[in-house]
């Protein structure tokens, strides 16, 4: 892929008149509640086809996830791509220093002793988000 899905999704909120912002900011319980509808929508439609597919369906529905999270990030101010490498380097730290990885029975990587957990407050906060108590 050429682009970014956080460029393309952006490319498709402009050309449809749809809201995007630059700096993480909390939007009314409507759009906020007609984003996660919209998600949890293509969330089911993953799981319809999850289990018996067809590949080429489960793909698409994928894809659709990821290109709505994306929509509402954009609708939120968050700079997403920041987020994921926040969670990304969380999650490699559930490896030890010693390399060895704990899994639970379905196979599941767990959290070892030098875990550390995401912080998606601070990567917001750079990106110039105030929380509400605060503001
Ligand atoms: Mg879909």
């Amino acid at each position: 892929m050429s682009a970014s899905p956080a460029d393309l999704v952006r490319e498709f909120h402009r050309a449809f008149g749809l809201e995007a912002r630059g700096t993480p900011t909390e939007v009314s319980p409507e759009l906020a509640a007609h984003r996660g509808e919209l998600l949890a929508e293509e969330a089911a439609e993953v799981a319809e086809v999850a289990v018996h597919g067809p590949l080429d369906r489960l793909a698409h529905e994928l894809a659709d996830v990821v290109y709505v999270a994306y929509g509402t990030a954009l609708v939120h101010g968050i700079d997403l791509d920041a987020v994921i490498a926040e969670i990304h380097r969380s999650n490699m730290t559930k490896r030890g220093p010693d390399g060895r990885i704990s899994r639970r029975f379905d196979g599941k990587v767990l959290k070892g002793d030098h875990y550390e957990a995401p912080d998606v407050s601070r990567v917001l906060r750079r990106q110039g988000w105030t929380p509400a108590a605060e503001a």
